[in-house]
């Protein structure tokens, strides 16, 4: 290696700007470090994990009482941020979970509704169980059968997922952040003293690396790591209705539906002013894993015609069954759809943070905060510890 191509020497460096790294490069630079962020292209953008205009959020998260706090403090942020720019990021307008009695949904959504309940009984978080009648009268749009069972959570609601990250972004900017994009970082290389950071152009050091690679984490892991990871292709559709007057935040809370087969999931979001015209919609799918550098970015016909049969059904009234637009997204999910957020296996001065399980937006705000501390300062005041390898 040259000398001449070694740069600046930083606190920490965060590889990937999605989600978790520009919510990390906002909070290290708000401690005061000296911090660089590097992306691969230049968010938010539509490559990876954090795009499609909306993610939902909920305080009493099913899957499990270690994720509530992290939730909670995200609010929290999300809110300062839109106090401090002007921007609104969380809609709490509700949101509604049901499933079909006495299973609460296919697969890791196994009794997904009455974990809700048990997780807000035992955190003392507000919810109400209702008949699927009850849901009707209250929002008639949700076709839900007197087969399923329903809980609402009153503190959920979505997050305009690319303003949060662009707000981020900037403000770390104006804290004095670096921020690099379309470069992609090809090594992290750790020593005793530090840690390189190469891209083709150059070599930066840091005391810190905070690798948020999304889809691409694998990338930055030894092979027997690999398995911790799979990548799916999944698809968000953007639906035509009759009239958008009664999907609106004010008086549509967000919706998450198993059925009894993964492809019968739905997740239905309110649409928020000036977006992508239609209903945001999506399926889950789980079948194949997936390279982000080739997986296939156009939705067919047949996929749409498949979601529309199985998926949406009658499930929404007022829904048209044109798709107005539609676009993939990536899931990284572990083999128990949980966490990882811990060092790397071969050097402590690197901190991975995992793409997480395709229920990570929610949490991300908090997850930066945390990841920021605990490399900046060797711990966090949030509790990260479940979330290790
Ligand atoms: C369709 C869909 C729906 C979802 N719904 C919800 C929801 O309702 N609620 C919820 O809480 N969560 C939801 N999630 C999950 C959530 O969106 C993700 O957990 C989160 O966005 C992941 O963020 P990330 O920062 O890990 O990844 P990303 O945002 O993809 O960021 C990773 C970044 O790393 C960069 N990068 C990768 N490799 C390199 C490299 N070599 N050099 C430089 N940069 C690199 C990429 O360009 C990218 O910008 C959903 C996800 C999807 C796909």
């Amino acid at each position: 290696m040259q000398a001449d191509n070694i740069m600046e020497h930083f606190n920490l460096i965060v590889v990937g700007l999605g989600a978790m790294g520009a919510a990390t490069l906002y909070q290290a630079a708000k401690q005061g470090a000296q911090v660089l962020g590097i992306d691969r292209f230049q968010p938010p953008h539509t490559q990876g994990s954090t795009h499609g205009e909306t993610r939902m959020t909920r305080l009493a998260v099913g899957e499990g009482p270690q994720y509530v706090p992290l939730v909670k403090r995200s609010h929290e942020i999300w809110q300062a941020l839109t106090e401090e720019t002007g921007q609104p990021l969380l809609y709490l307008c509700g949101l509604y979970t049901t499933a079909p009695k006495g299973t609460g949904g296919a697969g890791h959504y196994g009794d997904f509704v009455d974990r809700v309940a048990e997780i807000a009984e035992a955190q003392n978080l507000p919810y109400e169980r209702l008949t699927a009648a009850e849901v009707r009268q209250r929002h008639p749009a949700y076709n839900v059968p007197d087969s399923n069972d329903a809980i609402l959570d009153p503190n959920g609601g979505v997050i305009d997922c690319e303003a949060a990250v662009q707000v981020q972004l900037q403000l770390a900017q104006q804290l004095g952040a670096k921020a690099l994009f379309n470069t992609m970082v090809v090594d992290v290389v750790p020593e005793s003293s530090g840690v390189q950071v190469k891209t083709a152009e150059t070599t930066f050091t840091a005391d810190q690396v905070v690798v948020a690679a999304g889809g691409w984490v694998r990338s930055f892991l030894p092979n027997r790591l690999h398995s911790h990871f799979c990548v799916t292709r999944q698809v968000i559709y953007w639906m035509e209705v009759d009239d958008p007057a009664p999907f609106a935040p004010e008086h549509f809370p967000a919706m998450i539906w198993p059925g009894l087969t993964d492809d019968e999931y739905l997740g239905v979001f309110p649409m928020l002013p000036n977006r992508t015209p239609g209903l945001k919609v999506q399926t889950e799918k789980r079948n194949l894993d997936s390279n982000p550098d080739t997986v296939d970015r156009e939705v067919s016909e047949a996929e749409l015609n498949e979601f529309v049969d199985v998926a949406m059904r009658d499930k929404v009234k007022g829904v048209k069954q044109k798709c107005l637009s539609a676009k993939v997204c990536l899931y990284t999910e572990t083999p128990d759809h949980h966490f990882v957020v811990d060092h790397h296996p071969d050097s402590d001065r690197i901190i991975v943070v995992s793409p997480c399980s395709g229920h990570g937006f929610k949490h991300s705000a908090a997850l930066g905060e945390g990841v920021a501390q605990w490399a900046l300062n060797g711990q966090s005041q949030i509790d990260l510890s479940a979330f290790s390898w």
